[in-house]
């Protein structure tokens, strides 16, 4: 579970409408890739956005990471 300098670390779809582009990034840099792209794009308005369908499949994953849904504990 190391986290930090992994070579094979997940990527994450970014998507702006705006732009209609999307990318990939480093899950790692993701809150900054989406800062920046909306800092310069869009003076800082937040357009670009990871990508909805697995925002929600991450925000998932993270909760149950965390244990949030574990009615047992
Ligand atoms: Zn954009």
């Amino acid at each position: 579970m190391s986290a930090e300098e992994s070579d094979d670390e997940p990527t994450v779809p970014i998507v702006c409408e705006a732009c209609e582009t999307t990318s990939r990034v480093p899950l790692s840099e993701l809150r900054e890739s989406i800062d920046r792209h909306n800092e310069h794009r869009h003076d800082g308005e937040e357009i670009a956005q990871v990508d909805p369908v697995l925002a929600d499949a991450l925000a998932d994953a993270v909760a149950d990471d965390l244990g949030l849904y574990d009615d047992d504990a």
